[in-house]
């Protein structure tokens, strides 16, 4: 494994597959998004396989200074407890924090008991609050609207910005509260869904027309399109990727499970 200079910013993707069916059946893994800032390492959306992923990468838990939910469905969650496991030592050492919406916390809760002790803190995330790491800091801009309490992040860091649109519905303000220069959203559909013809059905995401109309609005320097349904996977998300880049003269990248995407790109041309 390459030494990380104490001054690289990297996101790492455990996982680019999203929604149940992809995530059942593994054709993309589901581990969710490692970040290493200037040496701050933090998982975010740690779905099934996190563990795995994350070992099979070197990547140690045991560094973590937290770990955060944008919401609980299971391929953002389901390997919530190990990974905190992981990050306490097997709960020897009450170490990291973990963030999360009430709602993972409350009735049916991510988290089993026995772990809440071995944290640092638990701290919950509402609409419109920022939060930090060490030095970095993040905000929760705003409620999406997804079946459970769901929210995307804007990370600031020494050097960068990026944002992280989680899982949601398309909706007007996603456009005034997502300004970074590198923006990471996942990206469910090839083409919009509407409730009324897919009753009872999880319709609630982001489509590749969606995606093209942040990227127009909020013009990044470069976005990552990851968390892909069936639909996208079969598509093929290297050329969905290649086409919005051509129709909005932003550099768009599919994400890869396993690739390491460095912020310096941001800092190129
Ligand atoms: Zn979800």
């Amino acid at each position: 494994m390459k030494d990380e200079s104490p001054s690289s910013e990297t996101i790492t993707f455990l996982g680019t597959g999203g929604a149940r069916f992809m995530v059942i059946s593994q054709f993309l893994a589901s581990g969710g998004l490692w970040l290493n800032l200037n040496g701050t390492e933090i998982l975010v959306d740690p779905g099934p396989g996190c563990i795995v992923q994350a070992t099979k990468r070197k990547l140690k838990a045991e560094k973590l200074s937290a770990i955060i939910l944008s919401h609980r469905h299971l391929d953002h969650s389901a390997d919530t407890n190990i990974m905190v496991e992981a990050m306490t030592q097997g709960g020897f050492r009450q170490r990291g924090r973990l963030f999360a919406p009430a709602d993972c916390l409350e009735s049916e809760p991510v988290i089993f008991s026995y772990l809440r002790d071995r944290l640092e803190g638990i701290e919950v995330l509402e609409e419109g609050k920022s939060y930090s790491i060490d030095n970095i800091s993040f905000t929760t801009p705003l409620k999406h609207i997804h079946p459970v309490e769901t929210y995307g992040l804007v990370f600031r860091t020494a050097n960068h910005t990026f944002s992280y649109i989680a899982d949601t519905r398309y909706f007007d303000d996603l456009c005034q509260h997502y300004a970074s220069q590198l923006l990471i959203m996942n990206v469910v559909f090839l083409e919009p869904r509407s409730p009324a013809d897919h009753p009872g059905m999880p319709v609630d995401h982001l489509s590749v027309p969606d995606v093209r109309h942040l990227i127009t609005e909020l013009k990044p320097r470069a976005a990552i399109l990851t968390h892909f349904g069936m639909s996208v996977w079969r598509a093929n998300p290297g050329l969905v990727a290649e086409k919005l880049s051509q129709q909005t003269g932003i550099r768009v990248i599919a994400a890869r499970d396993g690739m390491t995407f460095d912020l310096s790109q941001l800092d190129e041309g």
